[in-house]
């Protein structure tokens, strides 16, 4: 059994394995990389670009899959692992999906004019405005939740994973189908965020006030030890995102300019992330399961051998023996075709092993057996310990004659070891006595006959003075 060093499927990789160096290294980059770009643009912010009307439409359908895509993974990981962190993840990335699908639904110009659901002209940046606050404080959520994972997994049963899935789903729903709701229904209530694409001094301190919320985020899941790879991941996500809301709200001037468009594609990156990992994880899990399926199939295998396989001589046991007899008896009885069984007993060998020692007594066992699986040399012929210092022979397809000359040569080949034995009664090496049980084909003889048969002759065969072959066919069965 080789189970233990198979290449093992750890059990929630991604979500409580800790990070090591490459992964930081690679996370590091990445966010570096995005820092250097976005202080570059920095000073172009404010440049006015062209109004590419067809840019939002791609932007929020994009965000719209990316974060539905993340939100199943890790919900399935969640109802396969059963970590609470994963769940309230599960809910932010759904949470995420809904919002934007809310907000693009409003947008002035998207699906009409002025947006669909009766909106007002600052429904659209309200809606931004839950998307965007409502990331980091699911973040903190998460973080909240799998400390209480930390505790020790709340393992629910399948059943209430599901549950607990399609609650977190509807208590989503409900909370943006309800904020929607307001911003539409009520949007004479609402702050002035936005006037003819250019961010008011309210709409930039609630911005402000969200981007603080983002980066109290990130130094919550900075702050709580140790990283899985899935938090290093999640803080990646998080600085491109405070990149993507510093350019696109904070310090652009409004729509359609430069830090506005690079925002945009921050916010792709940001939410991508994740996306990407999760998907590489799922990679990783279909090698994991190929290779721990091959070792679980020749750990099967080995299993399967040894339990039909004696451990000393390595001929077949016991148990194989009477599977073997039993299959080959009834196939010979339906095609009325011949089947012997041959049984040897080595002579004297209790003197054996009072004269030489146990140890050499199994070395003559499996000398003898050596000798036997050379004599069944048909594919459906079989050498089998039977028992002690007993061996069989199944041999299908062969009849008293082919029997008695298998057995003569396994006889002869035995006496050629020239074993030497001093207490033997038939010579000065040791010999074997055999009783053969033949079966032409239309008797009705079970199993047990069989062996009996054998059995009777293998005694005749000792009573006879031992070191010779008896063959008994049914009617010698009385
Ligand atoms: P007979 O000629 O009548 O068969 O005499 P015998 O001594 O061979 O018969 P008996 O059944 O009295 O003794 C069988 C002996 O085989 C007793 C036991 O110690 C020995 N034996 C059985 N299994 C093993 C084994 O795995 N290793 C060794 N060394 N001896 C074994
Ligand atoms: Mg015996
Ligand atoms: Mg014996």
């Amino acid at each position: 059994m080789h189970l233990t060093a198979s290449p093992g499927l750890s059990t929630a990789p991604l979500a409580s394995e800790p990070a090591g160096t490459r992964e930081k290294v690679v996370a590091g980059a990445v966010v570096v990389l995005s820092l250097a770009l976005g202080a570059m643009a920095l000073p172009y912010a404010k440049v006015p670009l062209a109004a590419f009307a067809a840019f939002i439409p791609i932007y929020v359908t994009a965000l719209v899959i990316f974060d539905l895509v993340t939100a199943v993974l890790l919900l399935g990981h969640y109802r396969a692992l059963k970590s609470v962190g994963l769940l309230v993840l599960g809910g932010v990335y759904l949470f995420n999906a809904t919002a934007i699908a809310a907000y693009a639904l409003i947008f002035p110009g998207l699906f009409a004019p002025t947006g669909l659901l009766g909106s007002g002209p600052q429904t659209s940046s309200a809606l931004y405005m839950l998307w965007h606050a409502g990331y980091p404080l699911g973040l903190v959520a998460y973080v909240l939740a799998r400390r209480r994972d930390a505790r020790g997994p709340a393992r629910p049963s399948g059943g209430r994973a599901l549950r607990a899935v399609a609650a977190t789903a509807a208590l989503v729903l409900a909370l943006v189908a309800a904020f929607t709701a307001f911003a539409t229904a009520g949007h004479e209530w609402l702050p002035v965020f936005m006037d003819d694409n250019q961010t008011t001094s309210v709409g930039k301190a609630f911005l402000i006030g969200i981007w603080l919320l983002s980066f109290g985020a990130l130094m919550v899941l900075l702050w709580s030890r140790p990283h899985s790879l899935l938090d290093i991941w999640l803080m990646v996500a998080l600085c491109v995102w405070l990149l993507d809301l510093a350019l696109a709200a904070v310090l652009n001037a409004g729509r359609y300019d430069l830090g506005w468009y690079l925002g945009r594609i921050y916010g792709l990156v940001s939410a991508g992330v994740l996306l990407i990992v999760l998907l590489g994880e799922n990679a990783r899990h279909h090698t994991r399961l190929r290779a721990l399926t091959t070792a679980l199939q020749s750990a099967n295998e080995t299993l399967w051998r040894s339990s039909m396989q004696d451990g000393l001589t390595e001929l077949a046991n016991r148990r194989a023996f009477d599977m073997h007899l039993a299959e080959h008896l009834a196939l010979a009885q339906r095609h009325r075709r011949p089947l012997a069984l041959v049984l040897l007993d080595v002579d004297h060998f209790k003197s054996y092993n009072d004269a030489y020692g146990h140890q050499l007594g199994d070395e003559c066992l499996k000398a003898i057996a050596r000798v036997l699986q050379a004599h069944g040399k048909r594919p459906s012929d079989l050498a089998a310990r039977y028992g002690g210092e007993e061996f069989a022979l199944v041999l299908p397809e062969t009849d008293s004659v082919g029997a008695m000359h298998i057995a003569a040569a396994a006889q002869a080949a035995v006496a050629g070891l020239s074993i030497a034995h001093r207490e033997c009664s038939t010579g000065a090496v040791v010999s074997i006595s055999t009783g053969i049980a033949a079966m032409r084909g239309d008797e009705a003889l079970t199993p047990q006959d069989m062996i009996a048969m054998a059995d009777k002759a293998l005694y005749q065969a000792k009573d006879a003075g031992r070191n010779r072959i008896v063959l008994l066919d049914a009617a010698g069965l009385s």
